[in-house]
């Protein structure tokens, strides 16, 4: 089993990496962000408490995004592994995804880091939202707040894997095919060498 989080700053390009890796790789993708834009799509009960927090640049609940992300992983029990993209985004997030995997026999085998800059991420996220129809995506203001709420309470996950020897990088600058390629250089090399 290969499971992996792709992790970085909103806008470094996650979404699009996981599409390619899904295909080179044959994961399931499993997007915390994409879970609640449909719940919000469908004016659900959990898409409304949602929508509360995205629409202010905040985190919504550990409680409800471990039970939502939970609910996805048991419903699809036989693939080959999974990419994690959007979580964990908090070190209690991180704990209760390795609790899961270890209940399964599973555990994380890489988190990869995209890193960019600020000013790079405002930009292309300021772009992305004139088409995107994502409400965080147009306000200057929220994306610097999503930013922010990152720096504070998601780089943690990265150390929290690092002492586990888990944590990579990859610098998300560049063509989208140069990135996917340095992507999987990088996460063959890791599981080649624990193999
Ligand atoms: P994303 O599409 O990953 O940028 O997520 C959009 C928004 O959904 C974030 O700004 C958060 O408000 C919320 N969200 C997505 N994933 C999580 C998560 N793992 N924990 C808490 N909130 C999340």
């Amino acid at each position: 089993m290969l499971n992996l989080i792709l992790f970085g700053p909103p806008g470094s390009g996650k979404g699009t990496q996981a599409e390619k890796l899904v295909a080179k790789y044959r994961l399931l993708h499993i997007s915390t962000g994409d879970l609640f834009r449909y719940e919000m799509s469908h004016n659900t009960e959990l898409g409304l408490l949602a929508k509360s927090y995205i629409a202010k640049g905040e985190l919504v609940p550990d409680a409800v995004t471990i039970g939502m992300l939970r609910k996805r992983v048991e419903a699809n029990p036989d693939v080959k592994g999974y990419i994690f993209d959007g979580f964990p985004r908090t070190v209690p997030q991180a704990e209760a995804l390795d609790k899961l995997l270890v209940e399964k026999h599973q555990t994380i085998s890489a988190l990869v880091e995209l890193t960019v800059d600020e000013d790079e991420i405002v930009k292309r996220i300021l772009l992305r939202g004139k088409n995107s129809g994502r409400s965080d995506d147009n306000d200057e203001s929220i994306v610097r707040k999503r930013i922010q709420v990152y720096r504070k309470e998601t780089t943690p996950v990265a150390d929290y894997y690092g002492q586990f020897g888990k944590s990579l990088t990859v610098e998300g600058i560049g063509s989208i095919e140069g990135i996917f390629k340095k992507l999987c250089k990088t996460i063959d090399n890791h599981v080649g060498r624990k193999a």
